[in-house]
């Protein structure tokens, strides 16, 4: 749940979801529109599925233990390198370094290492690679990220009290360098088409290969745009345009609707409230909320 949101955020979800699936054996067991319900409104819904699946596998394969190998640990759903580093050094104590941004400035700093550097992440990794040996390698992952979090911090480091600073080239060179990348996402356009049933407040669902993050989930027509400044649509008529951000992607939108019994063939009747669909993702609530306007 913590990957890409705030703790903060997580609290509350975790706290209902450990309430409701305690265990990883509830969890294998679960179906997973329960799991996706639990994680409504979190967003990244990626996450829930591999981590369901990756409970089905653990149970299956592994006798509900996390599997002793590195190699085996990569290759559950969801878990890229970071993660199998991080578990690997959390739950079996093993010499692994997980490199998240925080590790990463740290060692930038220490050793000046730009991140203009073409190779800056391998040199990076070269050098955790090397790191002493120890019997406490959980605690050093922990106090790695840590420490780049409370005192190597991005902004204003506290380099007055840091223990390392005898030995850090950032510290004794006076050059400031940052391992934190920015990131400029583009915005996209968006058409988005509901067919609405006015008589029984219905509103025409499908799954929408057009927006991948959502793919497995129904919503009602959406088609990426040029130029979303086209208000004029023949058979349909304009209802708003608002911005809705999913990740990293940046989505101007512009919403059209026609009142109609009839819809395309792959389209499915659904009440207007969301009633009758299992799970519904924020991005689609947001559509209900501003169509039911024209019910009023
Ligand atoms: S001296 Fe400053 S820059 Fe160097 S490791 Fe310590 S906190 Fe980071």
């Amino acid at each position: 749940m913590l990957q890409q949101t705030q703790v903060k955020t997580v609290i509350p979800y975790f706290t209902k979801f450990v309430k409701k699936i305690p265990n990883l054996k509830s969890l294998s067991t679960s179906n997973e529109k329960k799991v996706l319900k639990l994680w409504e409104g979190l967003g990244y819904y990626r996450r829930a599925r591999n981590l369901h699946k990756t409970a089905k596998i653990l149970i299956k394969n592994y006798n509900g233990k996390l599997p002793k190998k590195f190699a085996e640990i990569i290759k559950l759903p969801g878990v890229g390198e970071y993660t199998a580093n991080s578990l690997s050094a959390l739950a079996h104590n093993k010499a692994c370094i997980p490199v998240d941004g925080n590790v990463k400035r740290v060692f930038s700093r220490l050793f000046l290492i730009y991140e203009s550097n073409k190779n800056f992440h391998k040199e990076v990794k070269k050098i955790t690679n090397k790191l002493p040996n120890t019997n406490r390698n959980a605690d050093l992952a922990e106090a790695l990220m840590e420490f780049g979090a409370t005192v190597c911090k991005p902004k204003n480091p506290l380099c007055g009290i840091c223990n390392l600073k005898n030995y850090c080239k950032f510290y004794n060179k006076k050059i400031y360098i940052s391992a934190k990348k920015k990131y400029y996402f583009k915005e996209k356009k968006y058409n988005i088409y509901c067919y609405l049933n006015k008589k029984n407040k219905k509103i025409a669902l499908t799954k929408n290969k057009n927006l991948s993050f959502l793919a497995n989930f129904k919503m009602p027509e959406a088609q990426m745009v040029i130029s979303n400044n086209n208000l004029k649509i023949k058979g349909w008529n304009y209802l708003c345009n608002y911005k809705n951000n999913i990740s990293n992607i940046k989505m101007n939108i512009n919403l059209f609707y026609k009142f109609t019994k009839n819809k395309p063939k792959k389209f499915t009747w659904h009440s207007i409230d969301g009633s009758n669909v299992t799970f519904i993702p924020s991005f689609t609530k947001k559509i209900f909320k501003k169509v039911k306007k024209l019910y009023v």
